[in-house]
Parts: structure tokens; C-alpha cells; sequence
């Protein structure tokens, strides 16, 4: 692996023959997601897509939440992204304006997600507690998603002054109309809305959670391995026939267009003041 190191935030398991468990293991910060979380997690799925006695992967977390989305104490291009052998072809990590936020964002948001999305073996995430913005980019490129009935489902960036995060799955998971009213409330999303909606594909109680995932797995790893990679290239050319690439390259445009504006304006990514108070003065940002 790039680091060179264990991995410190991300824990590979083996649960039952064929089936690889990659669980996200940052409790303290509710699963934060900083530049070192983010590679641990894609070495983990590289190692599960490329043994060939892996047949599902399942996507976990531990603590009382799935993840509370990007760790805003690491600040965007000033991030140490150029520290690790990149896995898109993505440069420009260390260049000056833009490109380096625009490149970090390429290869380790929407570039990881697309990358996990068409892994060519089923994915499971198993959702409890929030599942806040980058957390939705965990989540959203899994196959199905198995949430336990307290799990919530939002993605605050507007609030942030920013449309929305960097894989604008939003429209493909919830619909037009729903994604909208996500975005522009910044309101949670339940877990039975999400399965109403189909974003989600069971809900459980959350001592069920583990056991139910696995029983999902379990049946899907019976199944012919080859059949299943054609079925998950069949639905997910079907979204890319609909224009889903196109239109979320649109969106990472606009979200980029977003992050340059509140630079500008505030040296911030974001827009500092639609932030909690504690979190400014945690982020040393004035008022
Ligand atoms: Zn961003």
C-alpha cells in the first residue's frame, strides 16, 4: 500500500469464505474522512477486488455512526494528496490556484467513488447512525445498502455555501425531487424514506445489523461470480446511458466553481459562516 504502513483508520476482515468485510474504524471521530482514511479505504477495496476468493465485499463501520462525512480539519489542496502514489491519472496535486484543490478532489472524491461504484464484484454498506455529506460518497457507489432503522441519510453543503458534495449521485439514488428538497433543506434523510425511496434496500434493527448483511452477502456469493459482474456492468451502463457521467461531471464543475468562490472571499473552502460557532473556533476561523 502507498503509505507503507498498517492502515491506522480502516480494518480488513474475512467474515466467511468469499466474502471481505472492510469495516471504517475512526470511532472517536464518527468515522471523520481525511486524506490517509480515504487511501486505507481504496487500498482495501483494491485488496478485496483482486483475490479471486473474494466474491462480495461488504462495506462497514464501527462506532455509533457510518461516517460523518470529510474531516474539515485537513484543509483541501494544503492536504497532503501528493504524499501518495495517485491512483487515477489525475496531476497538478502541488500547482498553484485552482488546479490543486480541483486535482485532489478528482482523485480522491469522485475519483475513488466512481472507482469503488464499478468495482466488477457486488458491494454492501452497512449504514447505522448519520451518514452525513462525504459519508453519502461511502455509501452511494455500494450496490445495495442495508441501513439500520435510526440511520439518516443527509448531505448539508449548502448550508456550506457549496450544491452539494463531489459525487452528485443524488438525483440517481432519490429522484429529482426529493434530491432537491436534500440539498436545499439540508434536513436528514430517515431510513424509512430511504427505503421508500429505494435508496436503501432493507432496514434492520441495529443489533440485526451485522447478521443481516452477512446473510445478504452470503446469498449473493452462491451466485454465478461471472453473471453477477455482467449484471452490475448492465445496470450501471444503464445510469451511464441515462447521462449520469456527463451530468455528474457537470456537477464537480460547479462544486469546484463553488470552492474557488468562498477562497476568494473568505481563504476557506467553504463559507465559514454557515458553520456551528464550536466548529469555527475548532477550525481557528474568524467571525
Ligand atoms: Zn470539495
Amino acid at each position: 500500500m502507498d503509505t507503507k504502513t498498517e492502515p491506522a483508520y480502516i480494518v480488513y476482515e474475512t467474515p466467511e469464505e468469499g466474502i471481505a468485510r472492510i469495516v471504517l474504524n475512526r470511532p472517536e471521530t464518527a468515522n471523520a474522512q481525511d486524506t490517509q482514511f480515504l487511501y486505507e479505504l481504496n487500498d482495501a477495496f483494491d485488496r478485496a477486488a483482486h483475490d479471486e476468493a473474494i466474491r462480495v465485499i461488504i462495506l462497514a463501520a464501527n462506532g455509533k455512526h457510518f461516517s460523518s462525512g470529510h474531516d474539515l480539519a485537513e484543509q483541501g489542496a494544503q492536504a497532503n494528496t501528493h504524499n501518495y502514489d495517485t491512483v487515477g491519472t489525475m496531476c497538478g496535486f502541488t500547482c498553484a490556484g485552482a488546479e490543486a484543490q480541483m486535482s485532489r478532489e478528482e482523485e480522491i472524491y469522485v475519483g475513488f467513488s466512481e472507482r469503488w461504484r464499478n468495482i466488477p464484484k457486488p458491494t454492501i454498506a452497512a449504514i447505522q447512525g448519520k451518514c452525513i455529506a462525504g459519508g453519502l460518497m461511502l455509501a452511494w457507489p455500494c450496490d445495495l445498502i442495508i441501513a439500520t432503522d435510526d440511520a439518516t441519510f443527509s448531505d448539508p453543503t449548502v448550508s456550506f455555501g457549496v450544491g452539494g458534495v463531489e459525487y452528485f449521485h443524488h438525483f440517481w439514488e432519490v429522484g429529482a425531487r426529493k434530491a432537491k428538497e436534500m440539498l436545499f433543506t439540508s434536513d436528514d434523510l430517515s431510513a424509512a424514506d430511504a427505503l421508500r425511496l429505494g435508496m436503501v434496500n432493507q432496514i434492520v434493527p441495529r443489533a440485526e445489523l451485522e447478521q443481516a448483511t452477512l446473510a445478504m452477502a452470503r446469498k449473493i456469493s452462491s451466485k454465478s461470480r461471472f453473471a453477477l459482474k455482467m449484471a452490475k456492468k448492465a445496470i450501471n451502463g444503464a445510469q451511464d446511458a441515462q447521462g449520469r457521467e456527463l451530468a455528474m461531471q457537470n456537477a464537480f464543475h460547479l462544486h469546484q466553481l463553488a470552492h474557488t468562490h468562498w477562497l476568494k472571499l473568505y481563504d476557506f473552502l467553504i463559507d465559514p459562516t454557515g458553520l456551528p460557532e464550536g466548529t469555527r473556533k475548532a477550525l481557528g476561523l474568524k467571525d
